[in-house]
């Protein structure tokens, strides 16, 4: 059980990060929601997490695609055993046209932010004589698509830092992985699903099935709760040697 363990996870109003919040907090770990909102929704999916579960469940507002705010997550939790880096958006646009503004805010949101909150966050692991840093990656951590230039640089980007990470606390009872997902159908790809469907000419279920999952060869997609599974599993004791590595959840993707 992680009775007694503070997990933070960034951008968890929605989707993965939401989905491992509650995992965590299925396996008794106080959980820190955030987001860069600040609406009376993102304060009940915390308290609809602490009624549920029985788990001291919060809020807290802070936008990752700032540095002193992302810092500031971590200072304002006060505590933070178990660092969820999870915070990312998508753009889809060829290298030659594809927008600064984007290409700053992926880079910040998705990569940058886990250097603020893992920088904060471990000496307060050190104190505590134990930690757990679990980075969302992505299959884009490993491999490569056309159009998603900052997001699989970024992704590649958080999967060194995931070794570093390791590296540097390898003598102390604080590990860092990463989880690398291939599609899950969470929000982020349901926007994308739309856009798909018009540029093939096909129906929403087929641009799903045709062009979404063409590279997942199981033709499935990972749910929130195998990839909330998979970050409890990283906190656990059997876990414990496990340190500097990639899990991926992504159904034969990054076999092929
Ligand atoms: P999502 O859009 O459903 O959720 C993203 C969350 O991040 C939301 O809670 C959103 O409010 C929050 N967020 C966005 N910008 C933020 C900011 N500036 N500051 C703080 N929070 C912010 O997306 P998701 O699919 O759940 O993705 C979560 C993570 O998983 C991302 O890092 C994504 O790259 C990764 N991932 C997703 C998939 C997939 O298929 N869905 C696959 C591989 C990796």
């Amino acid at each position: 059980s992680l009775k007694g363990k503070t997990a933070v996870i960034t951008g968890s109003t929605s989707g993965i990060g939401l989905g491992i919040a509650w995992e965590l907090a299925r396996a008794g770990a106080d959980v820190v929601l955030n987001s860069f909102t600040d609406n009376p929704e993102d304060h009940a999916l915390a308290e609809e997490i602490a009624s549920e579960t029985g788990v001291k469940a919060r809020y807290i507002q802070a936008d990752m695609s700032k540095a002193e705010s992302a810092r500031s997550l971590i200072e304002t939790a006060g505590v933070c055993d178990i660092l969820v880096n999870n915070a990312g958006i998508q753009h889809v646009a060829p290298i030659d046209e594809f927008p600064v503004a984007k290409w700053d805010a992926i880079i910040a949101i998705n990569m940058s932010s886990a250097f603020h909150t893992t920088a904060v966050a471990l000496p307060m692991m050190r104190k505590a004589g134990w930690g757990r840093v679990v980075n969302i990656a992505s299959a884009h951590g490993l491999t490569a698509s056309p159009y998603k230039s900052a997001y699989v640089t970024a992704k590649h980007g958080i999967v060194g830092m995931t070794k570093t990470v390791a590296l540097e606390t390898a003598r102390e009872d604080i590990t860092c992985n990463a989880i690398c997902p291939g599609y899950v159908l969470t929000p982020l790809v349901e926007s994308q699903i739309p856009d798909t469907a018009k540029k093939y000419d096909m129906t929403e279920e087929e641009a799903k099935q045709k062009v979404i999952l063409e590279r997942q060869p199981s033709k499935e997609f990972a749910t929130v709760e195998q990839i909330g599974g998979t970050t409890v599993f990283l906190c656990s004791d059997a876990a414990a040697q496990i340190t500097g590595t990639t899990i991926s959840i992504d159904g034969g993707w990054t076999a092929l």
